[in-house]
């Protein structure tokens, strides 16, 4: 045997005794996810896995490996170890999609799980639709999206969140989740860390798990009044951390950031060179001081913005991203590759639907939420009165209480909410959404304080 025969022969066999101990890994993580389940602990141990990451710094320092590579294969190791333990999680899809095969078993169901306007999108969208098809808008078009929505929308974001954006700075794509993926699909790479603040929507972390980024969690508190510590942020951040993901009007606390804890945050990105991936999906929804991460002029922040919340138009599935041209270009490449462009007609009608006002949409919404916000007082629960969103997110102070059995049991009674586990380890949480008729609101809430009863 020649020497790089050897040396081929002992690099294979390190990579399969690796492979050998990778299955014994995921064995021993799956066996952990079971105990975890059965003794209703959270899948996700932030601190058992800042101690794990300090003896692999260790290690790495002892026998002369980069730390940051060192620091990436854990979080390969980890990330796996989270898929296998996540694997069945219920969310608020999936009560979502157990109320929906209720309904067609005849049962009827009070939908206060999921984040969908209960309104129609104005009828301006409608004629637009039709409109679109007598001018032939049925054909391939720019992967970036049609140019007169692109100018639109620079026009609109201008005027609207007080910065200079010009078409260039503009991506449309089928809603904001896919904005969120492509995001975090180009501009990180496996083994990268992206910050996200929870409680937080569930994509945030799918999207990254998916990419093979690591997530490092901010837990905030009720007490806090679900502020982030900035102090935590920065000690959570290391040269492998290429993203901070913030959410305000957030989902699913309804909370906005003081403006001072924004700045501050914001100037901790640019200090430590971060992404800023600040989804602003329910900035129409607002009813206190909001201001857009756009008015921060930071050429690595990146806003996702959707009408799918502010034009009700979940279904047609149209949003845009917010960020500098290099970002967008990266960003465009995997949008063409995916899906070619956005329905043409679907633009247009959003084209259309820039031009309605959308007042009526904030004052129902806020309507709404007022009528969660009022039953839930009477009933003793504990929450933060929402700024914004379209949720109520609230502690169940009861012995006993587990988010996850309590929003099974709630739906055989025809109620559905979603579980606090969704959005992070909030096992004693529950979101109430706002999106229904308010009388609807008001029976559900009704039947929510009957079932919640049992607890006492
Ligand atoms: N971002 C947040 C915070 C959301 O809550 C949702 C939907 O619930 C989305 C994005 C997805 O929006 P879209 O319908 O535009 O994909």
């Amino acid at each position: 045997m020649t020497d790089i025969d050897q040396l081929r022969a002992k690099i294979d066999d390190i990579t399969l005794q690796m492979l050998k101990l990778l299955k014994e890994r995921t064995e021993a993580a799956k066996q952990i996810g079971q105990l975890k389940k059965n003794n209703g602990l959270s899948v996700f141990d932030e601190k058992r896995e800042d101690q794990l990451r300090s003896e692999v710094t260790e290690l790495c320092k002892q026998i002369g490996l980069d730390e940051s590579i060192g620091r990436k294969f854990l979080n390969f190791l980890l990330n796996e170890s989270i898929k296998v333990q996540t694997d069945g999680k219920q969310t608020h899809l999936t009560i979502f999609l157990k109320a929906k095969a209720l309904e067609q078993q005849g049962k009827k169901i009070i939908h206060m799980e999921v984040g969908e306007p209960d309104f129609m999108p104005s009828p301006v969208v409608k004629s637009a639709l039709s409109e679109a098809y007598d001018k032939g808008l049925v054909r391939y078009g720019p992967a970036l999206g049609m140019p007169k929505l692109r100018e639109a929308l620079a026009q609109y974001c201008t005027k609207k969140f007080g910065s200079d954006v010009k078409p260039e700075n503009i991506l449309v794509s089928p809603g904001g989740r896919f904005s969120v993926f492509l995001a975090v699909s180009t501009l990180l790479n496996p083994g990268d860390e992206i910050i996200v603040i929870e409680p937080a929507w569930p994509a945030y972390r799918d999207c990254a798990i998916h990419a093979g980024v690591k997530v490092r969690t901010i837990s905030t508190s009720l007490e806090n009044n679900w502020d982030p510590s900035i102090s935590e942020i920065e000690q959570t951040i290391n040269s492998n951390t290429k993203m901070l993901v913030l959410n305000y009007p957030n989902n699913p606390t309804g909370k906005v950031l003081p403006q001072k804890l924004q700045d501050q945050i914001i100037d901790l990105a640019k200090k430590h060179d971060l992404y800023v991936l600040s989804d602003e999906i329910y900035s129409e929804y607002t009813f206190s001081e909001w201001k857009s991460v756009l008015a921060s002029n930071y050429s690595k922040a990146i806003i996702t913005q959707s009408f799918s919340k502010s034009h009700a138009m979940t279904g047609l599935r149209i949003g845009y991203t917010i960020a500098d041209k290099s970002i967008i270009d990266k960003m465009v490449k995997l949008q063409a590759l995916c899906i070619t462009n956005v329905a043409e007609p679907i633009q247009y009608a959003a084209l259309k639907a820039l031009e309605t006002d959308t007042v009526p949409n904030t004052k129902s919404i806020k309507s709404k939420i007022n009528v969660l916000v009022e039953s839930a007082k009477k009933m003793g629960l504990e929450f933060n009165a929402p700024d914004g969103a379209m949720y109520l997110f609230a502690r169940i102070n009861k012995p006993g209480f587990d988010g996850l059995e309590f929003t099974n049991k709630l739906l055989d009674h025809g109620v559905a909410v979603a579980p606090g586990d969704g959005f992070g380890n909030y096992r004693g949480f529950i979101r109430i959404s706002a999106c229904q008729d308010e009388n609807k609101l008001k029976e559900g809430m009704m039947i929510l304080d009957e079932v919640l009863r049992d607890y006492r």
